[in-house]
């Protein structure tokens, strides 16, 4: 069965995203938009952007890049940060967000993999990109720094400030315009996600993409309150998702300039400076993933700050218990609404429509031009009311994975529907719940960690002869935990903290064994040599309830 959106198809623009967001002819908003949290008085507004947006298409122009090169970004947030993403995309190049926490070999990797023509590094990040160009053999006078202040040179490496056109130049710059076929098939941006199997991939999504997931997801915060565009929210959001993930670019960069919302840009999460910016700025609305709600509920710096301002939170990106949801809903006076998505989604297909109040745990109804199957383990519709791997389809589907047929074939089948890797229920009124997931994916923080891509470094150990990674979920939380095999010569000479350790020079720290390594005899494989999955799932869950 093939389950519809409830809700009226949208009529849905496709043109360069710049065009969407900035309609030529339209005067355009000038009060301040992206607020550094920690000096509001440094601010940009929607035209102030626009001026640097042009300023940076038109340096990039002169890099010689070709329309559809890789421009990656490797910064933590900041108020430039849309700058680069909008500068990126509205001159038709392709924007990939690399994680600040990344280590030189994981930069590499994404270096090598988009085949990036330019780096914008935060200075404080030079070090390791200079060491990871060094490496994947990418010239050094394609980094140039770039953050929320004009910076000096550091080594030979300068500020993006001086490779852009100047104010005047900028004014006459005029984007290219994209008709609505090439909409379609322009890619926009690529962020990483390994899908349902295997490595991280990089995800193409185009401007159309783009264009369709604002507007749906506009649709559905304002499914039951009255409809925005056209008018501004009162409300006010702060920034701490981060911009090289989809949840934070769609947020962050898209929609708050389509509804003009003001957002205070976190350069890092610190809790308790979250908090006292709650206050502080008397923030309306919060986008989280499940482990702030969990610090919300649990941590004792909660009660100490004002929090009364908030109205309304999206909640998204992992699972959320419905006990956590409703005392969290309870307690602040709010209301939580769920959201479901995946960075193949271009961000979200499922939300609970903002006005109405879950106490259930859905994790939403189809957004508007989305369609959904469950299906079995033979690709069999399951029967009404049964559990189901979701297959979804819409004008959000990403367009395939970069330079990956064979993992684009896997996932995208031909006539549009993309497998997910989540099981899910559907009610009568077309509400969903996810009860399960059976992709290899491990969620830490939110953050996608890919067994797959552990296993792959753990067996770069001279120690390690075999290894499989899978979560394991402790109070809730999951954790990334390695069930390794030790050659015969090394037995005795090295520890499961041993092995820890060594993957913490490797990895960022979402990745980290958190979840423990064990040493076993076997890893159970398949005649296929394919892990068995399943198996390490069931020894997972086993060995949390011995915990
Ligand atoms: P990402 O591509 O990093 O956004 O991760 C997507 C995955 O996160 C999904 O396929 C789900 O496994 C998980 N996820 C996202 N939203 C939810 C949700 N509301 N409830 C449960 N899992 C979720």
């Amino acid at each position: 069965m093939v389950f519809s959106s409830p809700y009226p198809s949208l009529d849905i623009p496709q043109s360069n995203v710049l065009s969407y967001l900035f309609p030529r002819g339209e005067a355009v908003y000038d009060e301040p938009l992206w607020i550094d949290s920690r000096n509001p008085q440094h601010n940009l507004s929607p035209k102030d952007l626009l001026r640097w947006v042009k300023r940076l298409s038109l340096g990039l122009d002169r890099l010689e890049l070709e329309r559809g090169d890789v421009v990656m970004i490797y910064t933590p947030n900041h108020i430039f940060v849309p700058v680069a993403y909008l500068g990126i995309v509205g001159a038709g190049y392709v924007f990939s967000g690399a994680n600040p926490a990344y280590t030189v070999s994981e930069l590499v990797h994404q270096i090598q993999n988009t085949a990036t023509k330019a780096l914008l590094v935060h200075p404080n990040h030079v070090k390791t990109a200079v060491a990871a160009a060094a490496k994947a053999d990418f010239p050094r006078d394609r980094i140039f720094q770039f953050s929320d202040i004009p910076n000096e040179v550091l080594g030979d490496i300068p500020d993006w400030r001086t490779f852009i056109g100047t104010e005047a130049e900028g004014e006459s710059y005029q984007w290219p315009e994209l008709r609505p076929e090439e909409s379609k098939s322009t890619v926009a941006t690529i962020n990483y996600s390994s899908g349902t199997t295997g490595l991280p991939k990089g995800v193409c999504v185009s401007h159309a993409n783009l264009i369709a997931n604002v507007e749906q997801t506009v649709y559905m915060r304002y499914a039951h309150k009255p409809y925005p565009f056209g008018s501004r929210p009162q409300e006010r959001w702060i920034g701490f998702l981060p911009l090289y993930h989809a949840y934070g670019q769609l947020y962050t960069m898209l929609m708050s300039v389509k509804l003009r919302v003001p957002i205070y840009i976190m350069t890092e999460f610190r809790y308790e400076e979250f908090l006292f910016n709650i206050g502080r700025y008397r923030i309306t609305s919060l986008q989280v993933a499940p482990p702030i709600l969990v610090m919300l509920s649990k941590r004792p710096e909660t009660a100490r700050y004002d929090l009364s301002s908030l109205k309304d939170c999206i909640c998204g990106a992992a699972p959320l218990s419905k006990e956590l949801q409703n005392e969290c809903q309870r307690r602040f006076k709010i209301q939580i609404n769920q959201g479901w998505g995946m960075t193949e989604v271009t961000c979200g297909a499922l939300h609970v429509p903002g006005g109405i109040m879950d106490d259930n745990g859905s994790v939403g109804r189809l957004d508007p031009n989305c369609e959904a199957r469950l299906v079995d383990d033979n690709g069999k519709d399951v029967d009404s009311g049964q559990p189901g791997e979701l297959l979804v389809r819409g004008p959000n589907i990403m367009m395939r994975y970069w330079r990956n047929e064979a993992a684009t074939k896997e996932s995208l089948d031909e006539d549009g529907w993309l497998k997910t890797g989540d099981v899910a229920v559907c009610n009568d009124e077309g509400f969903f719940w996810i009860v399960d997931r059976k992709k290899e994916l491990i969620k830490v923080n939110a953050l996608q960690v890919a067994p797959a891509e552990l296993e792959g470094i753990l067996l770069e150990n001279e120690h390690i002869a075999d290894a499989a990674a899978v979560g394991i979920t402790l109070n809730g939380e999951e954790f990334p935990r390695a069930y390794v095999v030790i050659h015969e010569a090394s037995k005795g000479r090295v520890t499961p903290k041993d092995v820890q350790e060594w993957i913490k020079l490797r990895v960022a720290k979402h990745k980290f064994l958190t979840g423990g390594v064990v040493f076993v005899d076997e890893v159970p494989k398949l005649a296929s040599g394919k892990i068995q999955r399943k198996t390490m799932r069931d020894w997972a869950k086993r060995d949390a309830t011995e915990a």
